[in-house]
């Protein structure tokens, strides 16, 4: 079994739509692929029509912008209640002010570049989740740098004088609100130091004690010896661990299937989750 637990669609930051990407993760050879949108489960209903189809499993999922003590922390949640009153107003809350991020990054970027918001809403799907990537291809449509990851290690980087933070909820409160939704909650990427502060291990210990089910520790974001520590802090804590791509389709080099997780894992995962696997 291959089991990616972690893809972006055009519904975010990817560059596929949701069809696209069940097309690609058949390609890839895989049973089972989540899709994990920023903030967003608009593009659930797209990818599950596409399971038939594409012979792939589908696990409908979102990634959760979150902050601890002002470290942005990405919450995973699987298989929740899309319609759950509270989880659905944080996440509306974190793409309304995603919005205004964006649109104050590119009145900073104006006064250098030629660059305007529709430049940037061009290069987004319609409804998705903005964010820095959307800006980072429309600064590449310009002219200004060859690629997203130019972008990021310089005009869109956090130390940037065009980077504007925005709205998320504390990672805490965000993983008792995914239970609370019925889904189940993995702490994405938890060591990836390359994208910025990461948190203590005291504030992975009060997510566990929120009710987290797991880390992502097999992620092309850390290194041999930071996934041997969170494999040690996930048997402390009772956590399970995963291990997926984080796909964002041609705007970042990760390749479906690159990271897997395994069945076991996944079946816990459908245990504890208020929806079922999509299969076909
Ligand atoms: P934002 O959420 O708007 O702050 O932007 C962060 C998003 O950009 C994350 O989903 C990352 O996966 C994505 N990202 C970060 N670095 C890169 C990169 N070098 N190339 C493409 N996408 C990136
Ligand atoms: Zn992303
Ligand atoms: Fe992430
Ligand atoms: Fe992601």
């Amino acid at each position: 079994m291959h089991i990616d637990l972690h893809a972006h669609s055009r519904v975010s930051d990817g560059t596929s739509t949701p069809t696209e990407l069940m097309v690609e993760a058949a390609a890839a050879g895989l049973d089972v692929v989540a899709l994990t949108d920023h903030d967003s489960t608009a593009g659930w209903d797209e990818a599950a029509e596409a399971v038939p189809g594409t012979r792939v499993a589908l696990l409908r999922g979102a990634e959760i912008s979150c902050t601890a003590g002002g470290i942005s922390v990405h919450l995973l949640a699987y298989l929740h209640d899309p319609d759950h009153a509270g989880l659905t107003a944080e996440l509306e809350r974190s793409r309304i002010s995603r919005d205004g991020r964006a649109r104050a990054m590119v009145e900073l970027l104006a006064e250098d570049y030629d660059l305007s918001w529709d430049d940037v809403v061009a290069q987004a799907g319609s409804g998705a989740t903005l964010g820095r990537p959307h800006i980072a291809d429309a600064l590449v449509a310009a002219g200004v740098v060859p690629d997203r990851t130019a972008a990021f290690a310089s005009i869109l980087a956090p130390s940037s004088r065009y980077y504007v933070r925005y709205h998320a909820p504390d990672a805490v409160d965000a993983v008792r609100l995914v239970r609370e939704a019925g889904g189940v909650p993995v702490f994405a990427h938890p060591r990836a130091s390359a994208r910025g502060r990461v948190v203590a291990d005291t504030v992975v210990q009060q997510m566990a004690d929120a009710g987290l089910a797991g880390l992502e520790v097999a992620h092309r974001d850390h290194t041999d010896d930071q996934r041997e520590q969170l494999r040690r802090l996930a048997g402390d804590l009772g956590l399970f661990v995963t291990g997926s791509s984080d796909y964002h389709g041609v705007g970042k080099p990760n390749r479906l299937g690159e990271e897997t997780t395994d069945r076991e894992v996944l079946e816990t995962i459908e245990e504890q989750g208020r929806l079922a696997v999509v299969r076909p």
